[in-house]
């Protein structure tokens, strides 16, 4: 890979070859994919980058860590809309605002930009088994993006994983391995197994490559915005990979001069599940916590990327917003509503954390402001259900109509 240079750890700075197969340092840091942006520059222009078809997100090969003669996966991961929401910016109060909808990747969410990666770097290994364990999402993105690629996978889920996220993988061919216990047991016996059985290892918090898949969603952000670069990106934040991917992909173009300044982030996290924001809020360690929240994806007690996300949000003079779950469902039915866009929990937490932090006056008129739905409201049904109200019921009759509309104060002629 001419474009890379090596892999350092993010906690004692170490370098390493990097190998398709690397994962964390001796140390127990995690590792960080380090470029030549000289070189990079030499290959990537914006000129080039608009002459080109290619819409997913190997739009952005010069600046991914593959061989050169790596296939793109199979399936179109990436390039998801990114819409200006001027209603909703007004309701808000925020000067601008745009919503970024990766929901609408292959399989529902953006893990698909990762578990892409995962499966260009097995193929690289050649590998033909591919394992993790996940609250759901990175879990059904894997088996789809392997199915599609030909290889076999692992799957380790915690027993709360929504059933649809569950069916979804087991379509996919995976064989699926249900965990009684949290996350945090879920991801030992992953680990312990992957040593065991040599499989190629797609935790995000383990394989240094994972974020660099997810970065691509803010190379798209700004080529988006015509490289105008917005005050904030709001992120909602579990293990911490993607918010540092994001991170990653804002200093790379800031680093070949696409950008000439950075935007902060906005990090969300459930009000019952937000060990990171506090670390970073009250400045201290990071201290596990429980899971209590409905926003499963980001239901992550013992995150497994802190150190990245921390410094992430820490370098950008980041936000962090902690939403309970009203709020979150609430933000559900806002982005339903205002920009007919249909998010999981996890997915709107980030909606949910900028309307809170309008509402707290922390953002305001003089801001614009990109969030990131990261995941399908098709994900899971079964909070919907319960939190989107109920429909009229009536005969097919058309008085037994007319009369209900009248009770529920409902003009369809106005
Ligand atoms: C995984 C996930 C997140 C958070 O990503 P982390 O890397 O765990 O911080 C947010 N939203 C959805 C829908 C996810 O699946
Ligand atoms: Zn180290």
């Amino acid at each position: 890979m001419r474009n890379v240079t090596g892999a350092r750890c993010v906690r004692c700075g170490r370098v390493y070859p990097a190998e398709p197969g690397i994962t964390t340092c001796e140390c127990g840091g995690i590792l960080d994919i380090e470029y030549d942006y000289d070189y990079i520059k030499t290959k990537l222009t914006k000129d080039i980058l608009a002459g080109r078809r290619t819409t997913s997100m190997w739009r952005y090969r010069e600046l991914l860590p593959v061989e050169e003669g790596t296939p793109e996966t199979p399936l179109r991961v990436g390039w998801s809309p990114l819409y200006e929401e001027p209603a909703l910016a007004a309701k808000l109060g925020l000067r601008r605002l745009w919503v970024k909808d990766d929901g609408l990747n292959p399989t529902g969410s953006l893990k698909d930009r990762a578990s892409a990666m995962a499966v260009a770097k097995a193929g690289e290994t050649g590998a033909k088994v591919i394992a993790c364990s996940s609250t759901g999402n990175a879990a059904s993105s894997l088996a789809g993006n392997a199915a599609a690629a030909g290889l076999a996978s692992y799957i380790f889920v915690p027993e709360r994983a929504p059933k649809g996220k569950v069916a979804q993988l087991l379509t996919f061919g995976a064989t699926v391995v249900s965990v009684q216990g949290d996350y945090e047991e879920t991801f030992e016996l992953s680990r312990q197994a992957i040593d065991r059985w040599g499989w190629y290892n797609r935790n995000a918090a383990v394989n240094p490559y994972l974020s660099e898949g997810k970065k691509t969603c803010s190379l798209e952000i700004m080529e988006q915005l015509g490289w105008q670069v917005p005050d904030y990106v709001a992120v909602s934040v579990g293990d911490g990979c993607t918010i540092s991917g994001i991170w990653k992909g804002l200093k790379d173009l800031y680093a070949i001069g696409f950008i000439d300044h950075l935007p902060r982030l906005i990090s969300v996290q459930a009000k019952g599940c937000c060990p990171i924001n506090r670390a970073v809020e009250f400045e201290e360690d990071l201290r596990p916590m429980k899971e209590d929240t409905i926003a499963d994806s980001i239901a992550v007690g013992v995150p497994r990327n802190p150190d990245k996300a921390i410094q992430a949000i820490r370098e950008s003079g980041g936000l962090v917003a902690n939403v309970t779950d009203q709020e979150i469902m609430d933000a559900q039915k806002l982005l339903g509503h205002s920009c007919g866009i249909f998010g999981e929990p996890a997915g709107v937490a980030a909606a949910a954390g900028v309307a809170k932090l309008c509402r707290d006056e922390l953002l305001g008129e003089n801001d614009s402001v990109v969030t990131i739905v990261t995941g399908n409201g098709l994900k899971d049904v079964a909070n919907a259900i319960k939190f989107s109200g109920e429909p009229i019921r009536v005969p097919s009759d058309m008085d037994r109509l007319l009369q209900e509309f009248d009770r529920l104060d409902i003009h369809p002629e106005r």
